[in-house]
């Protein structure tokens, strides 16, 4: 039986047959479905913003994608990073964090599925072909957690061997949850690394709803290393509270402990962030919310970012945390900007 149980099931007509959705729907028996002509028209009805998304998370949309499998992405001018590609495995997820970009990025916020594998494993092949000399990496959890319905449509038995034959290339598998079976039964592979996003438990508690403890999240990265996988921590977006210090502090020592560092291959941070479409819909779904408390400061690529000294204090104070503990892991920075680089550079090096 699958982790995520829907109590409805969209399925577009021109997948019906397709052996992936048999496999779904064996793993989702009973489950009402509606047969539809595309994704991208499904409407969910709800008294309140909050109430459509809430109902649209407890449905599940299985789809073929239209447009690009494999998107080249670079950040825009005045942030720091490197051009990588996301693989387009689906939209949404079934958890349901405050922050979470996604809510003003699709026209639903229904968790959907893509299941033309095949055109997927055959766009990632042609980039690797062509970059095949070159150290690049693959993400699979931006527009979708990367494992959320992995039990589901076991798209990650189908990833790792692509990506074994191709040892300069690096596929991220960015998730929060505790799907990890697929991997737990296929040989681990070197260029994988399994990355969690983790929270101190007070942030989980209030921004990270329907998502697996920290503690849940630790015993699964644990899973993996003993399994062989490589993970990485990302401590993405970090949110301010009262005392946040102390306890990302206390988050980190139990973390560092408790992985086989010779097996992280990075922690990356990175403050809170957001578009000015996504705060309308943040204070729809709660007014309350203390997630828009502080002070934010519009930047180069349009979103709104902690102000710079704070976001310099924070990644400092972090820094120094990690590099206590340990020497050697990879620290980087998240989508910020060169000026907050060159502030902190010296701690994270
Ligand atoms: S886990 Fe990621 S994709 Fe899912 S709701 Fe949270 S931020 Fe969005």
């Amino acid at each position: 039986m699958s982790k995520y149980q829907p109590n409805k099931i969209f399925i577009e007509k021109d997948v019906v047959n397709s052996s992936i959705t048999r496999q779904i729907l064996k793993k989702l028996p009973d489950i009402p479905v509606e047969y539809i002509d595309d994704y991208r028209s499904i409407k969910v009805d709800g008294d309140t913003t909050d109430d459509i998304f809430k109902k649209s998370k407890e449905c599940l949309a299985i789809a073929g994608k239209k447009g690009e499998l494999v998107k080249e992405f670079r950040c825009r001018d005045g942030i720091v990073g490197n051009t990588e590609y996301f693989i387009s495995h689906g939209n949404n997820c079934s958890l349901d964090c405050d922050y979470c970009f996604l809510q003003c990025y699709f026209g639903n916020a229904v968790p959907t599925v893509f299941i033309n594998h095949d055109e997927m494993l055959d766009e990632i092949k042609d980039v690797l072909l062509a970059t095949s000399d070159k150290k690049i990496v693959f993400h699979a959890g931006e527009l979708c957690d990367a494992l959320a319905f992995d039990d589901l449509t076991g798209l990650s038995g189908k990833l790792i061997p692509l990506f074994s034959a191709f040892p300069n290339a690096r596929l991220e598998l960015r998730t929060k949850t505790t799907t990890i079976e697929n991997l737990i039964n296929i040989k681990a592979v070197g260029n994988i690394v399994v990355s969690w996003t983790f929270s101190p438990q007070i942030i989980i508690d209030e921004h990270e709803h329907k998502a697996p403890s920290l503690e849940q999240r630790i015993r699964a990265a644990e899973d993996v290393q003993t399994a062989g996988y490589n993970v990485g921590i990302c401590l993405d977006p970090i949110i301010l509270c009262d005392d946040w210090f102390d306890h990302y502090k206390s988050m980190l020592g139990i973390l560092l402990e408790r992985l086989d560092m010779a097996r992280v291959k990075f922690i990356s941070l990175g403050g809170f962030r957001y578009l000015p479409s996504l705060t309308k819909v943040i204070r729809e779904r709660n007014l309350q919310t203390s997630l828009l408390l502080g002070e934010f400061v519009p930047c180069v690529d349009g979103k709104y970012r902690y102000f710079r000294p704070t976001r310099t204090e924070v990644y400092k104070e972090i820094g120094k945390v990690i590099r206590d503990l340990s020497k050697d892991v990879k620290i980087s920075l998240c989508m910020e900007t060169p000026e907050v680089w060159n502030s902190v550079k010296d701690i994270l090096k």
